[in-house]
């Protein structure tokens, strides 16, 4: 069984993706093809956004962001503390302080109310500005925007929203990739909408900041490439990358959204009352990265990854380590107790992640399931 099956999805839209593929290569318009720009339109049109820039890959995609908003070392920038290393790496690369924030047990998301604590301590400190806050759409589930705006708002910071695992997810019919001032997401090949090899794109309804992505990501280009007017970074997505992109966007859209919500469904009723399952709140839409469950401790958690193994059955950790204990992030370790970071502390010993995909059959699900319900029990 696979973990997300490419090789099956890719077999049923072979013959839609082939000659696409196939156009690029002979019409050799490998950087900046037509495709791009097409893939630009259609991307802001499914997201409702104004502008969509395609880059080189999420990361690239979020940094950007970080870029147009200038942000300094005095700079605070709050990132959830459960999350993929890029949401906080990103604002150290940039040169501002990430402040993580602990995240709601349910949604895996960020805790609004730990949050407004968090930057409440850091205006209390006195020695750093809050200048920005990345609202993750963990594993699919759109963050709790409404709240998250309201302390943007008051405490006037920018709304970064990492839709990396978030394109396609809703709340109330308005479209991920749409909930930040900016909004970045990534087309790694295991994410709900993924290309073969890396890409990324960034969001936004602000005309001004829109340019600036455009120059940032080409050297900082002026009139031209060769005219600078800006330090930037090279990042791009290939139109080889756009091609297969315009017919996975159509297949999202026509069924593997409906797909892969009807297997999250079937999954849920089968788990219930075994393990905890995903909680997606009212007005909420997921595109399901990932299908997360709870098990009561680690030791569980790792008997039953052990077992789903031996039968065959791939399950992943996402995350083993939280953001704070990350090796990486030692300089700003001194702001941060351990104990600030209960939940995300405990869902790195009890989460996992089972195979999930828009092509995973019955058969797979009713195999998975029962094995889990076996271990448990
Ligand atoms: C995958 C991911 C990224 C980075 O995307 P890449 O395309 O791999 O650079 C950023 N944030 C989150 C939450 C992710 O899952």
């Amino acid at each position: 069984m696979q973990f997300r099956d490419l090789k099956k999805q890719y077999q049923v839209l072979k013959d839609r993706i082939d000659p696409a593929v196939i156009e690029v290569m002979t019409g050799a318009n490998f950087i900046h093809g037509p495709q791009v720009g097409e893939l630009e339109q259609q991307l802001a049109d499914y997201t409702g956004t104004a502008h969509c820039v395609t880059c080189g890959n999420g990361t690239d995609a979020l940094y950007l962001a970080m870029l147009v908003w200038q942000v300094k070392e005095t700079d605070a920038v709050f990132v959830p503390d459960f999350t993929f290393f890029s949401s906080g790496e990103i604002v150290a690369l940039a040169g501002a302080t990430p402040i993580f924030v602990d995240v709601d047990q349910d949604t895996y998301n960020i805790d609004p109310a730990k949050l407004e604590e968090q930057v409440e301590k850091v205006i209390a400190d006195g020695e750093l500005t809050p200048k920005a806050v990345v609202a993750v759409d963990l594993f699919g589930l759109p963050a709790d925007i409404k709240a998250v705006r309201k302390i943007a708002d008051k405490y006037g910071m920018y709304l970064l929203e990492d839709a990396a695992q978030g394109f396609a997810g809703e709340i109330e019919g308005k479209k991920a990739c749409s909930f930040g001032d900016i909004s970045a997401t990534s087309f790694f090949p295991a994410k709900p909408l993924g290309c073969y090899g890396d890409g990324g794109a960034v969001f936004t309804d602000n005309d001004e900041w829109a340019a600036l992505l455009r120059s940032y990501c080409v050297h900082g280009k002026g009139s031209n490439k060769y005219d600078n007017i800006r330090l930037g970074v090279n990042s791009r997505l290939d139109t080889i990358q756009a091609a297969v992109l315009k017919v996975k966007l159509e297949a999202l859209a026509e069924y593997e959204l409906r797909d892969v919500n009807k297997a999250a469904e079937k999954y849920t009723a089968a788990l219930e009352g075994v393990v905890k399952t995903p909680v997606i709140p009212d007005g909420m839409y997921s595109s399901w990265a990932q299908y997360t469950i709870q098990l009561p401790d680690r030791e569980t958690r790792d008997g039953l990854q052990a077992h789903l193994k031996d039968n065959g059955v791939p399950a992943m950790i996402y995350y083993q380590k939280p953001m704070h204990r990350q090796d990486a992030f030692s300089e700003t370790k001194h702001l941060y107790r351990d104990e600030d970071f209960e939940v995300t502390n405990r869902l790195c010993e009890t989460v996992l992640s089972l195979p999930m995909h828009p092509y995973i059959t019955d058969e797979d699900i009713e195999q998975v399931t029962g094995l889990i319900k076996a271990y448990v029990k």
